[in-house]
């Protein structure tokens, strides 16, 4: 296995910053870290890095695609789709599918169980739709919504298997607190999310087993001093762990720093992209709905409904750190450590440490990636100087 010396280079992680430092890559995994002083072992290749940062891997928890590209459109477009988001420092994705007729959605999830098995950056599958409120229910067909009935259930998760990781179920639904215990004892990660819950069921839903809230803020209730709703549940629970869309459009920067102090290390930074993400403003298609990109914000046609966004996970950091103000290495860990928490990964993803995935991203003063490891396979950064221009096609 090839081993190669990262030298003369700032780590940033959970952890903090720590300057003057090397990693070594062996394979997949990180084999050895230290401080300039200590002598690394011989490598392979060295690679000095002055006036550099590395992260680990960004994890993206929610997203749809990008570069023209979408996820629910079968295994090549994935795959376009993944390469644009690792040239922005995306190395593991879990693969988000919309509401879709029955038969569609099993067929994305056998794709996704498929390239799962095949290339270990895929997670698995996320469930966005179809247990949703209709009345929340953002970019997603109405007409593909249905209650969460057990049958239904064990047919997705046959067609799925253990590659589906996440579901976002509304818990008003009927049947949804059942659901919710099905899904957990199945090993999945439940979200709420595209609801009407107040406070109260929420909590029912949280007790039952659901641990994460998807995109928390939209296409649900908002605060209300006198009705809390799910969010307030949401920031209320240790236990559950809260998706951000930090691209400037879905939160206000203010609400955005207000969540991280509220629960620092709960929050997931997610994409939740659609298939314009290191695209360019234009028509696109979301599942069954048309979509218009303008100014990088993605609209339902014809609506005032937020489509997905073109985020991808550096622009998010860039948004926490120099707009929100977020500290630097709580803007990490929610790039990094935590989402690898919700998916039950948190001891070999998330860290520069010993033993870790050799899953890094090299950023440059700007915070702009420049190349970018993703389980010990190198590829060029969207803002590094081989990039060809928005990082499309940087394969
Ligand atoms: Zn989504």
């Amino acid at each position: 296995m090839t081993t190669t010396l990262l030298t003369d280079v700032e780590l940033l992680d959970a952890d903090g910053r720590r300057g003057d430092a090397w990693i070594i890559l062996d394979g997949d995994r990180i084999s050895a870290v230290g401080r300039a002083g200590e002598a690394p072992p011989t490598a392979d290749r060295t690679i000095a890095l002055p006036g550099r940062t590395l992260t680990p891997g960004f994890i993206d928890l929610h997203g749809h695609g990008g570069g023209g590209a979408a996820f629910d459109n079968g295994i090549d477009e994935i795959r376009a789709a993944l390469a644009v988001h690792r040239a922005h420092g995306t190395t593991r994705s879990v693969i988000s599918l919309v509401a879709n007729p029955l038969e569609q959605v099993e067929e994305s999830l056998r794709v996704v169980a498929e390239l799962a098995a095949a290339d270990p950056t895929v997670v698995g599958s996320h469930l966005e739709g179809p247990f949703l409120a209709i009345g929340r229910r953002g970019a997603h067909a109405p007409e593909y919504l249905v209650e969460p009935d057990p049958v239904v259930i064990a047919r997705l998760l046959a067609a799925g298997g253990s590659s589906i990781r996440q579901v976002t179920i509304a818990p008003e639904l009927p049947g949804a607190i059942a659901a919710v215990r099905q899904f957990a004892a199945a090993g999945v990660v439940v979200a709420v999310g595209h609801t009407e819950a107040d406070e109260k069921l929420t909590r029912e839903a949280f007790d039952a087993g659901a641990t994460l809230v998807t995109h928390i803020f939209n296409a649900m209730p908002g605060i209300h001093h006198r009705d809390p709703g799910p969010i307030v549940a949401g920031f209320d629970d240790d236990r559950v762990t809260l998706e951000l869309v930090l691209d400037g459009v879905h939160v206000h920067p203010s609400v955005a720093q207000m969540t991280f102090r509220a629960a620092p290390h709960r929050v997931a930074l997610v994409t939740d992209a659609m298939a314009a993400a290191g695209g360019g403003d234009g028509y696109y298609r979301l599942g069954s709905l048309n979509v218009t990109v303008q100014g990088g914000i993605a609209m339902l046609n014809g609506t005032q409904t937020i489509a997905g966004s073109t985020l991808t996970q550096d622009a998010a950091l860039r948004c926490a750190v120099d707009v929100a103000g977020v500290d630097e290495a709580l803007a990490i860990e929610a790039l990094t450590l935590t989402p690898a928490r919700v998916l039950g990964r948190a001891d070999e993803w998330g860290l520069l440490r010993v033993g870790y995935a050799a899953d890094v991203v090299l950023l440059d003063a700007e915070k702009q990636v420049e190349r970018v490891w993703a389980a010990g396979v190198e590829t060029a950064g969207a803002g590094g100087p081989d990039a060809a221009g928005a990082g499309v096609g940087a394969a």
